[in-house]
């Protein structure tokens, strides 16, 4: 057994406008990924031309970013209710969720939605007030209403102790302390490091990799995200896929494997055990698989993820 101390993978899951894309910029700016001379793009996370067209964060991107010598996988969920499925896919790569709540709205919909997800998935979200500059701003009142809206949503006890944090990602922020005024995002990226476990297991166990999500590359075509649960995963290396709430596995060789460094899908030789990757050379892959070393299969548990209509949830 053992522990990833360099590694932490968090989801940030929120209503749409209460700042997640500004806070990601602001992490990455602050981070040791980027050198302080080279710009972040505008809106980073929403890049893709339909969000822009639709308004709204249709598919899950992953950004990573540095602090001290751990690397903080960021995985993007979708805000909307329309993808549902999706946001139990990603939360269950990560081991924290920070729930970001705009200090002057309060909750919303979307707020409760993803909240209710990540509950039920036994996720202990960190709470993070965003946008505490703005006029009218009332953090106090709006972590009551956090704390009412987890209540009625039936938390344990351990999620109930929630931390929070007071961040204002448009001005790069935050403080523990609603009373004491944050020069910087320090206080986030060690309240993330304090309260988001590190991924433990097998590091030297076979191989096992859950797929969580697909991507479409232009050059390279299909991948597969998801997390190294057991082991390591190397280029070149022959797999079974097996899982998936099918019986049986195919065999596959992993021809490419990306984690991921700032914005950008890096190439890698290899990955171990909590890391976050993308493949491709699979080209039948599908959510919800395994990759397993050929010798050991072993499927993880398929979850069937009924995905909701909006009309169905409110
Ligand atoms: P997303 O939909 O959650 O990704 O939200 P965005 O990051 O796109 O932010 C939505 C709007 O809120 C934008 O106009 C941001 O500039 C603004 N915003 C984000 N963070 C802050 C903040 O800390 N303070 C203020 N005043 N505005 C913010």
């Amino acid at each position: 057994m053992g522990k990833r101390e360099d590694l932490r993978n968090v989801a940030i899951i929120a209503h749409v406008d209460h700042g997640k894309t500004t806070l990601v910029d602001q992490l990455l700016r602050q981070s040791g990924i980027f050198r302080a001379n080279e710009a972040v793009a505008e809106r980073v996370m929403d890049s893709g031309d339909l969000e822009r067209e639709r308004g709204i964060t249709i598919l899950s991107k992953n950004t990573a970013v540095k602090y001290g010598g751990t690397k903080i996988n960021i995985v993007d969920t979708p805000g909307h209710a329309d993808f549902g499925g999706e946001v139990e896919r990603v939360l269950m790569m990560v081991d924290g969720v920070l729930l970001l709540v705009d200090a002057f709205e309060g909750c919303m919909p979307q707020t409760r939605f993803v909240l209710k997800k990540a509950l039920g998935l036994g996720k202990k979200p960190l709470v993070v007030l965003n946008k505490i500059d703005r006029p009218g701003a009332r953090p106090a009142e709006v972590v009551d209403e956090v704390l009412d809206l987890f209540i009625e949503l039936g938390a344990s006890e351990d999620q109930l102790d929630f931390p929070v944090a007071y961040c204002s990602a448009r001005e790069g922020c935050a403080s523990l302390d609603p009373s004491v005024p944050g020069t910087d995002m320090k206080p986030l990226f060690e309240m993330i490091l304090n309260q988001v476990p590190a991924p433990e297991g097998d590091l030297g166990g076979p191989t096992q990799v859950l797929f969580s999500n697909i991507d479409y590359d232009e050059y390279v075509g299909r991948i597969g995200i998801g997390r190294v649960e057991r082991g390591e995963i190397k280029v070149g290396q022959q797999v079974a896929i097996c899982g998936g709430g099918e019986e049986g596995h195919r065999n596959a060789k992993i021809s490419k494997l990306y984690q991921f460094e700032g914005l950008k899908r890096v190439e890698a030789e290899s990955a171990k055990l909590g890391d976050i990757i993308a493949v491709s050379g699979i080209t039948d892959l599908n959510i919800g698989e395994t990759a397993c070393t050929t010798d050991h299969i072993d499927p993880l548990p398929f979850v069937k993820i009924d995905e909701p209509t909006v009309s169905m949830l409110f």
